[in-house]
C-alpha cells in the first residue's frame, strides 16, 4: 500500500498497521525517506539513529502478538534535551558534545513501553534558549512552509519534523512557549501542559519551575493520544502532580453537555507589536467560535503584561543555578586550563553559546545577595499576582483565548542582533508558563507573504489540569471527530 503521509494521524497509522495494510518497517521507511530527502536542507535533525528498524520490528511483534496500543510503531521525533539511555543528547550545545545518556527519560520509557519508534533528535536552540533554533550550536533549522524564514523555537527542530513529515509525532519542551510558538509558526499542533502534569526526569532543566514536556502533532486528537500517555505522578519527579489534583477537575462541564465559555483579555490584543493580520486572523477564530454556539466574553487579567519581565527575571536566575553543573568535569566538553578555576573559565566561555551566556550572567546578577529582594522576590511577587488573575478569570470562563504568536514566522537571521525583539516573540506564551496553566496551540489559518502560505495559530489556555477541555474545543475548531 502507498503510505500518503499528508493525511496520516496516529488512528489511521494504528488501523493500517493492525490491519497489515502496512507494516512498522514500511512506515518508518516512509519517514526515513522524507528525512533524507529533506533533511539537508531543512535541519530538523540532529541525528537520525542507527536502530529505527530494530525499534520497528520489537513494535511489530507487539502488533502481531495482539499487545499493541495505539502508539505501537508510530515513528517519533525527541528533542535534543530529553535523555534516551545510551544515545547523545547535546541540547543543541557544544559543551555535550559526545555526551551520551546513561538513563532515560521518564516519558521515554512511558513511549518505549507503548513500542513508540524513536527516530532521531532535533535541533533546538541551545539549552532552549531561544524562539527561533538559530542559537543552535549545530546550525539553523529551515521553515518547511519557507525554507527563508525560521521554524520558531527553541524546539523549532521537532515542530519541522512533523511539518515536513518527517516524524508522525515529536515531544517538544516548554520554558515560555517552545512547544507552541514553533508549532504555530510549522502549522502543527501543540501543547504545554500543566505544570506537574507531565514528569521532567530525564529533561535537561531549563528553568525547573516553568520547564514542561510537550507534545507536538498533526492534529489535537493526537496531541491528546501522545499526553495520555506520557503523563502521571513519577517518584523521580517531586513535582509531579498526584492523580487526585486531576480527578478533582471532573466537575468541569465538558463539550457536549454545557459548551465552555471562552474568554478573550482584549487589553494584550492592544500591545505594540501585535501584527494586524494576526489580529485579523484570531477575530475571525473568535467569530467562527461563536458560530459554533460557544460564548465569547471579554476578560481582564490586569497584571498580565508583567508576565514577560518576571519571566525573564526567573527563568535566568534558575539557568544559573541549572547550567552550574556544566563544568567541563562532568559531563562532555573540556577545555584545560593551568588549574580548576581556568578549566571551569575556559571550559563554559567556549562551550556556552552567546545566548546561553547572556542568560548566566543576568541569573547569577538576579540572585546576587544584592539584588536578590529587588529583582528575584519581586519577580516572584509578580508571579503570583498574575497566577491569581488566571485563578479570577477562571472563575467566569472556562478557556482563555490568545494568538499563540504576535506574528507569522519571521525570516531567518531578522532577530538574532536584538534579544528584545527575540524575546517578544513569545508575549503570548509565557503567561501560561507563568501560572502553571495548560495551553494548546492549534493551525487558524494562514497569510500571504511573497506567495508563500505561512500558518498561524490560535492558543486555548484551561485551568490547571484541565488539557481534556482544551482538547474539546480544539478538536470542535478543527472539525476533528469528536470520538
Ligand atoms: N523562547 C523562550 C526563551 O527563549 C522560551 C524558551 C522555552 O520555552 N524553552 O526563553
Amino acid at each position: 500500500m502507498n503510505i500518503n503521509l499528508s493525511t496520516l494521524t496516529i488512528t489511521r497509522a494504528h488501523e493500517h498497521l493492525t490491519h497489515g495494510d502496512f507494516s512498522v518497517r514500511e512506515l518508518c521507511r516512509a519517514y526515513l525517506d522524507v528525512i533524507t530527502e529533506r533533511n539537508k536542507t531543512i535541519n530538523a535533525y540532529l541525528e537520525v539513529y542507527d536502530d529505527v528498524m530494530q525499534q520497528a520490528d520489537r513494535a511489530q511483534a507487539m502488533i502481531d502478538n495482539g499487545t499493541a496500543t495505539l502508539l505501537t510503531g508510530i515513528p517519533c521525533a525527541i528533542k535534543d534535551n530529553i535523555l534516551i539511555k545510551g544515545k547523545r543528547a547535546s541540547a543543541a550545545s557544544k559543551i555535550l558534545e559526545g555526551y551520551k545518556a546513561t538513563y532515560s527519560a521518564t516519558v521515554i520509557d512511558k513511549l518505549t513501553a507503548h513500542g513508540v519508534v524513536f527516530l532521531g533528535r532535533t535541533n533546538m536552540d541551545e539549552f532552549a534558549m531561544g524562539s527561533s533554533t538559530e542559537s543552535s550550536a549545530y546550525g539553523v533549522t529551515r521553515n518547511p512552509h519557507d525554507e527563508t524564514r525560521v521554524p520558531g523555537g527553541s524546539s523549532g527542530g521537532s515542530a519541522a519534523a512533523v511539518a515536513m513529515h518527517g516524524a508522525l509525532i515529536a515531544l517538544g519542551s516548554d520554558t515560555g512557549g517552545s512547544v507552541r510558538q514553533p508549532a504555530s509558526f510549522c502549522g502543527v499542533v501543540g501543547l504545554k501542559t500543566t505544570y506537574g502534569s507531565v514528569s521532567r526526569y530525564g529533561v535537561m532543566a531549563m528553568g525547573s519551575s516553568l520547564d514542561q514536556i510537550g507534545p507536538i502533532t498533526r492534529t489535537v486528537t493526537d496531541a491528546e493520544i501522545v499526553f495520555n500517555a506520557i503523563h502521571g505522578v513519577d517518584p523521580m519527579d517531586s513535582t509531579t502532580l498526584p492523580d487526585a489534583v486531576r480527578e478533582a477537575q471532573t466537575h468541569i462541564p465538558k463539550v457536549g453537555t454545557v459548551k465552555p465559555i471562552i474568554g478573550v483579555p482584549r487589553s494584550m490584543l492592544a500591545v505594540e507589536g501585535l501584527d494586524a493580520r494576526v489580529k485579523k486572523d484570531f477575530e475571525a477564530a473568535l467569530e467562527k467560535l461563536a458560530a459554533q454556539g460557544y460564548e465569547i466574553q471579554d476578560i481582564e487579567l490586569p497584571h498580565v503584561h508583567y508576565a514577560l519581565p518576571t519571566y525573564y527575571i526567573l527563568m535566568p536566575g534558575e539557568v544559573s543555578s541549572n547550567l552550574a553543573r556544566f563544568d567541563g568535569v562532568k559531563f562532555g566538553f573540556h577545555t584545560e586550563g593551568k588549574n580548576l578555576l581556568e578549566d571551569y573559565n575556559l571550559t563554559r566561555g567556549v562551550g556556552f553559546g552567546k545566548e546561553v551566556r547572556r542568560r548566566i550572567l543576568l541569573g547569577t546578577y538576579v540572585l546576587s545577595s544584592g539584588y536578590y529582594d529587588a529583582y528575584y522576590n519581586n519577580a516572584q511577587a509578580a508571579r503570583a499576582l498574575i497566577k491569581h488573575d488566571f485563578a479570577e478569570a477562571f472563575k467566569k470562563v472556562d478557556i482563555i483565548a490568545t494568538p499563540t504568536t504576535p506574528s507569522p514566522a519571521f525570516a531567518l537571521g531578522e532577530k538574532t542582533n536584538d534579544p528584545i525583539q527575540m524575546y517578544l516573540a513569545d508575549m503570548f506564551t509565557i503567561p501560561a508558563n507563568i501560572a502553571s496553566i495548560p495551553a494548546l496551540t492549534i493551525p487558524s489559518g494562514t497569510v500571504s507573504e511573497g506567495g508563500v502560505d505561512l500558518p498561524l495559530g490560535l492558543q486555548l489556555h484551561a485551568r490547571e489540569c484541565c488539557e481534556d477541555i482544551l482538547f474539546a474545543v480544539g478538536k470542535d475548531f478543527l472539525g476533528e471527530a469528536n470520538a
